[in-house]
């Protein structure tokens, strides 16, 4: 059968069963009916009510049992909605009066609701905009006799076929079943990517319009590796992926044999490995691939995966769990709220903005809410306590946002004095390094923060002009561009000079054709996805300094991306011939 080309954006080769994620957008045609069906109507809506209700709460359930209450609890607003009297008697009288069908009288209500949410000044309440939407489509499935396509309890190994994967979706998956990713849209640091390399199964992105290529219960083969998908296999391409599948396989059972080693070049040189995570509960497969740390706990997620906004108990008892779970004497890199761009629902915006990845997102938007802003320094300060906590702010651009970030910080640390509560006083502040604004002057920043993490995907998108979730134009993404490397460079010097801790916390740290350079530039701590970790170590394990400066120094001299990543290909191969 036809390979269709994408973007290979985590590695592996799977064959299994496709479960496909239509954008779908059920059109409700009006229909007028007589006074005696209007009854029946009212009937079928009280039975589709009875079905969504019964389908939620053992989805609540499952969801809670499998990821925590906090997860679940995205379906107890749904739930509430259902139960709301006001809007179910809105429904039942637009059938009367209207004399229309229950499917109709859905739309028409939930419309009007979905109205008045998006115009309320709260932009929490304009997100909810998307839980309407759930719930309208939810009971026009039940009305219409759609059968969801439910991935939060699967039996049986799938490969998730989807138009995009939002945020909210990956987190209610059964992770334990999914096996692989396939997309019609985005990039190598887009969130399905990130999330596939987390969980450590194949993916691949920007497929064009594989949704449409693809049903549920295909045969599918993901070369997550070599970035293609093949619908309904033939024989011998069978054959050959399975071969190809057992090999990946094998190789991260070699690589894993390392996990346990210390990240040291063969003269003796150290560095470290952290890992990068979304949820507390990533920890536990981060740790056990072979990092020392959290470089980067993306907190966004807290908002993302519910349905209301955290409380300041809600964060503190996720940051509580991330410590506990990763045990003393490792720290934690708390990053503060990095929402909106990708991260947020512009359809659902009240005033979409044009440009997001340049709009009102990250520590800007934090700057705008400072009630929402604090209710987070507050959780982590108070967390200070229990471990080695780090708090780091996203998207810095100016040293102005950085010193009201601190002031906000302060504040914060004087309420808690107030009462009494007990803080970590001297908690080690750094920040992102994602914007070229930041990268060209770093000495400036570097004097007033004990630490840098750089965010290559950023920096990669705002300094090559290239957005990083669009496919289209993947192939100019690229972390070896000469222009990027000079930044990392430079921003790596300027953290050295003035004695503060550098990392980089994008999607480069855990790309092992960047291993050499890296290491070679200076770089003393990484920060990537779990599985990354083990082919990292490897090539650190199989090098040494000396080698890795020469190849640093070669790789500054050249002028294109392309002499870059040839040679840096051909070098890492020496050492480790089965990368790549
Ligand atoms: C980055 O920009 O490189 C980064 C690590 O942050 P995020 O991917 O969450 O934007
Ligand atoms: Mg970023």
């Amino acid at each position: 059968m036809e390979i269709r080309k994408g973007i290979g954006v985590s590695p592996g080769v799977v064959i299994a069963t496709a479960v496909v994620l239509d954008a779908e957008d059920l059109m409700v045609p009006r229909r007028h009916v007589d006074a005696a069906q209007a009854v029946v109507e009212v009937g079928r809506l009280s039975d589709a009510i009875t079905r969504a209700t019964l389908d939620l709460t053992k989805l609540r359930d499952e969801v809670s049992a499998a990821h925590g209450k906090e997860i679940g609890g995205i379906f107890d607003v749904h739930l509430g909605l259902l139960r709301d009297k006001t809007l179910v008697n809105q429904i039942v009288a637009e059938v009367n009066t209207q004399q229309t069908t229950a499917e109709y009288a859905v739309s028409v209500v939930m419309r009007r609701y979905k109205t008045k949410f998006t115009h309320m000044s709260d932009r929490y309440m304009q997100e909810r905009v998307k839980d309407m939407d759930d719930i309208e489509k939810r009971l026009l499935r039940a009305l219409i006799g759609q059968k969801h396509q439910d991935l939060t309890h699967l039996d049986r190994p799938v490969v998730v076929i989807a138009h995009d994967l939002l945020p909210s979706q990956t987190a209610a998956l059964d992770r334990s079943h999914v096996v692989g990713f396939a997309t019609d849209v985005g990039g190598r640091t887009s969130h399905t990517a990130i999330v596939a390399r987390a969980m450590g199964i194949p993916a691949v992105v920007g497929l064009g319009n594989v949704t449409a290529e693809a049903s549920g219960g295909d045969t599918v083969i993901i070369d997550g590796t070599r970035g293609y998908v093949i619908v309904n296999p033939d024989a011998d391409q069978l054959t050959e992926h399975r071969e190809a599948g057992k090999k990946f396989v094998d190789f991260e059972r070699r690589l894993q044999d390392i996990a346990t080693q210390p990240a040291v070049t063969r003269d003796g040189y150290a560095v470290t490995l952290q890992a990068n995570i979304e949820f507390p509960t990533d920890i536990a497969p981060a740790l056990a691939h072979g990092a020392s740390g959290i470089g980067l706990y993306r907190t966004e997620f807290l908002y993302l995966s519910s349905p209301v906004e955290p409380t300041e108990a809600d964060h503190y008892a996720a940051y509580a769990e991330a410590l506990a779970r990763l045990g003393s004497g490792k720290p934690l890199v708390i990053r503060t709220l990095d929402l909106g761009a990708d991260k947020y629902t512009q359809e659902k915006a009240q005033n979409p903005e044009r440009n997001p990845f340049l709009g009102d997102r990250s520590i800007r938007m934090c700057l705008h809410d400072i009630p929402m802003f604090k209710r987070q320094l507050r959780a982590i300060m108070r967390v200070s306590v229990l471990g080695d906590v780090r708090i780091m702010f996203p998207m810095i651009c100016t040293l102005m946002e950085l010193r009201q970030a601190r002031m906000i910080l302060n504040d914060v640390m004087e309420e808690l004095d107030e009462e009494g509560v007990p803080f970590r006083r001297d908690i080690p502040i750094g920040m992102m390094v994602e914007v070229p604004s930041v990268a060209i002057m770093p000495d400036v920043f570097a004097k007033e923060v004990s630490f840098f993490s750089i965010g290559t995907n950023d920096l990669i998108q705002y300094t090559l002009a290239v957005d990083r979730t669009n496919e289209r134009v993947a192939g100019l993404f690229c972390p070896g561009h000469p222009a990027v490397l000079k930044l990392v460079r430079d921003v790596i010097r300027a953290a050295a000079r003035n004695g503060i801790g550098v990392s980089i916390c994008g999607e480069m740290a855990g790309d092992p054709l960047y291993t050499l350079l890296l290491l070679g530039l200076g770089l003393p701590v990484f920060s990537m996805n779990g599985p990354d970790v083990p082919e990292v170590k490897k090539i650190i394990r199989s090098t040494t300094i000396e080698h890795a400066r020469t190849v640093a120094r070669r790789v500054m001299s050249f002028d294109s991306e392309r002499q870059v990543m040839h040679f840096l290909r051909e070098e890492t191969r020496k050492i480790l011939p089965e990368a790549f």
